[in-house]
């Protein structure tokens, strides 16, 4: 033996060794007898389930070579070796169980079923078979549900009526598939699931129907030690089923089968005599026409299984023939939603701008309002804002300040006319309706006023000049800001400059100009007969001139200014003293007779005479001299008057001074 002969020889002993074990031991028996067949005679592959297969079926290779004339030889296969002996060609058709054969028919291109498989239990046929699901009778596993978590005892994945059906009804029911840790394969055949089941290796078992009652026929199970799950109603069917029934096993043929072959064996299945001694034998009912088996069909592609665990391999075509109106309707739905997420998100872009604005107007009004308040706090001037009721809104420190109020809390939400606003500067009572600031209110137009007067919270008085100006536009007035200032010192000023346009500065009284002003409004009234005569008394200083020179201009100023509150001191408030020239006064008495104003006179030339002034330590003395008219309705003016007066006055000085002398019109002296 040389080397390259040996070497052959140890190749075929390792395939030998090492593949074909692999098939099992009935497939490496069956498989090999397929090989030896060639292309002599017909040959059926069948799935064997049981070890007896091979010699059940003989009868039907005997029946089939009377009628083909032929050999027929009968192959019993596991899945695996049915499908290798496909594969090769070694079979040329095969009786098999739907699931496998939808397995198949795809890849190997198999033949539509040219006949069903009808089954005899205890001699009734039976075409349709379905899925057990049986736990023994002492286990609390009562109903479908109760399987998530359990031991299942299964023969295969494979097996369409040991696993498929009942997983479809599983998920039918809505339930979970067994999870794969929890199944126990025991493998082919189905015995081995009852008595994985009895020995405790698993809590529940899938078998397909009739297996149980075929062990209890036979007398390895006792019916009492098994209970079927999920029971189904099924009047015609001999056994107990946990799931709906699907059609029986097919018989179809191969690819390379000439069509007369298969017309020919299908024609001899099908004319097999029911029940006859053949199908006795082999312990069938015999071939049916083929069944439908799209339910078979449809609950692979639901479960995934092989072919169909993956996606389907149709076209687009397809898809769109099937679903159309779906398509069309999911299109139509996703446009709606594109189009609403594009307003949607249109619509959010928007908000977020609009907060964006919102929030930089927000800090832009937070900086104004800032700006505001340290404006306000920074005024000198006072200035509160008003509601539409006159109600207190806000109050600047100024404001505060100046009505004397310590915290703004005193003063808002409280009527700014009752709280300092309700009497006039002589303390009448202010009506409201006069108010500037209510009258602003009222008709949105600003105002300004000049001299009212607040009153301070400890009730002191304020002049105030204020500017009110409505807050509001068209849609009404909000309310009105009211700015104002104490005018109390411009007051005073105007008050000094009044007096000093009407006023001597030496003496006090009135001036001359001042003085024709007075009267000319008495002569006014006296005129219209409103008031009696007034008494004119012109008065001048005698020898003044002297004094001056002899003591010193001061001197002469003291004696004025003397006798300006000498003059005052004794007339009414409503006489008036003026000072005429350089020492020459006026007075006028309104409604004064000649005989009071000659006692005034009088008492004025005595007491003057009498009295010392003082200059620097040096004692004056003076005399008056005095001359006396009436101011009459016949006068034409106060000038004619005093002329009269100042005729009488002379008359004094010529009649040696310190005189009193009367206008002859006036009484006549
Ligand atoms: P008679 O008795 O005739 O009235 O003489 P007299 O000196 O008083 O009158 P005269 O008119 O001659 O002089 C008035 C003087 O008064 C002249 C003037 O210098 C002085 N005089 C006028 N105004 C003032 C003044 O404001 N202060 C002082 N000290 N003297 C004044
Ligand atoms: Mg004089
Ligand atoms: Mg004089």
């Amino acid at each position: 033996m040389t080397a390259a002969v040996l070497h052959r020889l140890l190749i075929v002993l390792l395939f030998v060794g090492l593949v074909l074990p692999a098939r099992g031991g009935l497939a490496l028996e069956q498989a090999g007898a397929v090989a030896g067949l060639g292309g002599d005679g017909v040959s059926i592959g069948i799935l064997a389930t049981r070890p007896q297969a091979q010699a059940q079926w003989a009868p039907l290779g005997e029946e089939l070579r009377a009628h083909l004339g032929q050999p027929v030889r009968i192959v019993a296969l596991d899945s695996e070796s049915m499908e290798l002996a496909i594969r090769r060609r070694e079979v040329d058709f095969i009786l098999t169980n739907p699931a496998n054969y939808l397995r198949l028919a795809g890849p190997f291109h198999l033949s539509a079923p040219l006949c069903s498989l009808v089954v005899s239990e205890e001699g009734v046929p039976l075409n349709v078979f379905g899925g057990v699901i049986f736990t023994r009778a002492d286990s609390p596993v009562r109903q479908l549900s109760d399987l998530d978590g359990r031991k299942i005892a299964v023969s295969t994945l494979n097996s369409l009526g040991g696993y498929q059906m009942q997983a479809f009804e599983l998920m039918s029911a809505g339930l979970k598939l067994p999870d794969t840790r929890h199944l126990v394969l025991t493998g082919m055949p189905y015995d081995r699931v009852v008595e994985a089941v009895l020995e405790g290796k698993a809590e529940v078992g899938f078998v397909r129907t009739g297996v149980l009652e075929a062990m209890v026929r036979e007398g390895r199970l006792a019916p009492e030690t098994m209970r079927v799950l999920h029971r189904q109603n099924l009047p015609h069917f001999p056994y107990a089923s946990s799931t709906r029934l699907y059609p029986e096993w097919v018989f179809v043929g191969m690819p390379q089968v000439d069509t007369d072959l298969a017309r020919q064996v299908t024609a001899a299945l099908l004319a097999l005599p029911h029940d006859g001694p053949t199908a006795r034998k082999i312990g069938i009912w015999g071939f049916t026409i083929p069944m439908d088996y799209e339910p078979v069909r449809e609950m692979m592609r639901t479960l995934r299984v092989p072919p169909f665990e993956q996606a389907s391999d149709c076209t687009l075509a397809d898809v769109w023939q099937r679903y159309r109106m779906a398509l069309i309707a999911a299109l139509v739905l996703a446009a709606l939603n594109l189009g609403l997420l594009v307003v949607v998100w249109r619509k959010q872009r928007r908000l977020m701008e609009l907060n964006a604005t919102i929030r930089a107007q927000g800090r832009e009004i937070e900086s104004q309002s800032t700006m505001a308040r340290q404006l306000l706090g920074a005024l000198n001037e006072g200035v509160y804002g008003v509601g539409p009721d006159g109600r207190c809104t806000f109050i600047n420190p100024a404001a505060l300040r100046l009505l004397g109020y310590a915290s703004e809390a005193e003063v808002l939400g409280k009527d700014n006319h009752a709280l300092f606003h309700r009497w006039r500067a002589d303390g009448t009572f202010y009506p409201e309706e006069q108010c500037p600031i209510h009258q602003t209110l009222q008709d949105g137009q600003a105002r300004q006023a000049e001299d009212e007067w607040f009153w301070r919270k400890d009730g002191t008085g304020l002049p105030v000049s204020l500017r009110v100006s409505p807050v509001g536009g068209d849609d009404g007035i909000r309310g009105a800001v009211v700015a104002f200032h104490d005018i109390t010192e411009r007051k005073r000023l105007l008050e000094t400059l009044r007096h000093q346009a009407t006023h001597d500065e030496l003496t006090g009284l009135v001036n001359r100009r001042h003085l024709f002003e007075l009267a000319e409004r008495e002569h006014a009234r006296i005129r219209r007969g409103q008031a009696s005569p007034a008494a004119i008394i012109m008065v001048d200083v005698d020898h003044f001139k002297r004094i001056n020179d002899t003591y010193g201009h001061l001197a002469g100023d003291a004696i004025l200014r003397h006798l300006g509150q000498f003059l005052c001191a004794k007339l009414r408030t409503t006489d008036i003293a003026a000072r005429y020239g350089g020492e020459e006064f006026i007075l006028m008495l309104p409604s004064t007779d000649l005989d009071a104003a000659l006692r005034l006179a009088a008492r004025l030339r005595e007491e003057a005479a009498a009295s010392t002034v003082y200059s620097d330590g040096q004692p004056l003395h003076f005399t008056l001299s005095l001359g006396l008219t009436a101011l009459t309705a016949q006068d034409p003016s106060l000038d004619v008057a005093i002329a009269r007066a100042d005729e009488a006055l002379y008359r004094a000085k010529m009649g040696g001074r310190n005189r009193i002398e009367v206008d002859p019109q006036y009484g006549g002296v």
